[in-house]
């Protein structure tokens, strides 16, 4: 079999010992942050508190800002916006690192309980481009909120202790999918079927005993009824912890690596920066999966909201030039995975122009699909001095493309930003079997996203 054809090297053949050591340590802090951030809302608050615990308070808080001040401002829980203020004046732009905390997954519906042939089940809308069949067969767990009639809320979150119950959607047997398995695959799941057990248990012998067992339950534990659904958010999402892969544990498999893994290692590199030159912020968005929509996606007004309170705080005479004048002089990585090549499917990746896992954080000029459709495409200027920073700050890079041409593709939030008048370039760690219920990164493209973070925050 041939080898890589390929521009970037494997960064694992010039690691020392030591480093070996900090690239793990850093991981297991990644995997303890994804392990209790399974929804965009745990995230979130997860982030949060590591933000205050490097110092960081709630920029409503504050009255005015100064060079060195740590703020963030949270966005209807589902986003958050961090930022440490620099020596120069906010308007000569801002470092921005913007990554999505919101994750595929299944959601369940307003009225989902009902009952089949002798069992309770929840009917679900699934969220983001998953692959149906690597959802069935799997323990989930089931995670949000519940407001109640009276208005009052319940956070609900079963499955992730050991102890708890999961939820799961079935299959057929083999012995009885002869049907189904003639189907095409995008086919052969079918999204109204994606209905996860919830109990088969019976109270009474009336009509719908056990829809009522389920129901006397959560009244029990939660005090909600079944109307309470429809003002709710809950989630399935795997229950499974990250891990380890690989006996030399150079990978990690876990859920939703797109794009927590952007999120942390963006964070963390932001906790590490004392006294920015330039103002740098680090913005972990919702909605990502489904388009960026909504108030607390980055199509949204938050972003631009967000940023004027941090102008009008930092200078006494805010205008609304202020604002495009720093939007027109920021620089922004879009912090987001991309596909790293697989060797069981080398047929859809051009092998020069792929991401390799081990080959150091990925950067992507463009991405969108059909002819650079739905993409910012960075400028060869801004690509430069990206590069020439990651050089002079020894981090290991590898330009990527998200597939052959006309192999499909895929946006991340870069145009969005692009548009603000922003030079936006794409960089973030390459998966395998992104959006699986498990994916696969390596921990040294982890690091190395890590590292290229901070190096970014550093530039002038
Ligand atoms: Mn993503
Ligand atoms: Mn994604």
């Amino acid at each position: 079999m041939s080898d890589l054809l390929k521009v970037s090297k494997n960064g694992w053949e010039t690691v020392t010992e030591a480093e070996i050591d900090t690239i793990f340590n850093f991981c297991e802090g990644y995997k303890n942050f994804i392990d209790s951030a399974k929804t965009e809302r745990l995230a979130v608050k997860k982030a949060v508190e590591i933000a205050k615990e490097n110092g960081f308070v709630d920029l409503n808080t504050k009255e005015s800002l100064n060079a060195g001040d740590k703020v963030y401002f949270v966005n209807r829980e589902k986003s958050v916006y961090l930022a440490v203020i620099g020596k120069e004046d906010i308007t000569k732009g801002i470092n921005f690192i913007i990554a999505h905390l919101d994750a595929p997954r299944i959601d369940i519906k307003a009225n989902p309980l009902y009952e089949a042939n002798d069992m309770a089940l929840l009917k679900t809308h699934y969220y983001g481009g998953i692959r149906k069949y690597q959802w069935i067969t799997i323990p989930l767990s089931l995670i949000g909120v519940v407001y109640k009639k009276d208005g009052s809320r319940v956070d609900i979150n079963i499955g992730e202790n050991d102890n708890d119950p999961v939820f799961y959607i079935t299959d057929l047997a083999p012995h009885l999918a002869k049907d189904q398995a003639q189907k095409k695959m995008a086919e052969c799941i079918e999204g109204e079927n994606l209905n996860i057990i919830i109990g088969s248990a019976t109270a009474g012998s009336e009509n719908e005993k056990f829809k009522t067992a389920v129901l006397q339950i959560l009244n029990e534990k939660y005090g909600i009824t079944e109307e309470d659904f429809a003002s709710a958010e809950i989630e399935a999402v795997p229950n499974s912890k990250a891990r380890d892969v690989g006996i030399d544990r150079s990978l990690i498999g876990a859920y939703a690596h797109d794009d927590r893994v952007c999120s942390y290692t963006a964070l963390m590199a932001m906790c590490d920066i004392k006294a920015p030159e330039k103002t740098i912020a680090c913005v972990l968005v919702d909605k990502e999966e489904i388009g960026s929509m909504g108030n607390t996606g980055m199509k949204g007004a938050a972003f631009e909201y967000v940023t004027a309170m941090l102008i009008s705080k930092a200078k006494a005479d805010y205008n609304e030039l202020m604002k495009m004048t720093l939007f027109r002089n920021s620089s922004c990585l879009s912090g987001d995975v991309t596909t790293a090549f697989d060797p069981n499917y080398p047929e859809v990746n051009d092998r020069l122009n792929a991401a390799y896992l081990g080959h150091g954080v990925s950067v992507s000029k463009y991405t969108g699909s059909r002819g650079k459709y739905d993409t910012s495409d960075a400028s060869a200027e801004f690509v430069s001095k990206i590069r020439t920073c990651f050089e002079a700050n020894g981090v290991v890079w590898q330009m990527a493309e998200l597939g052959k041409v006309d192999h499909g593709g895929g946006g991340t939030i870069a145009q969005y930003v692009a548009n603000l008048d922003v030079d936006v370039l794409d960089c973030g760690t390459a998966l395998l079997s992104m959006h699986a219920p498990v994916e696969i990164a390596s921990k040294y493209d982890v690091y190395m996203t890590y590292k290229a973070y901070k190096a970014f925050y550093g530039l002038n």
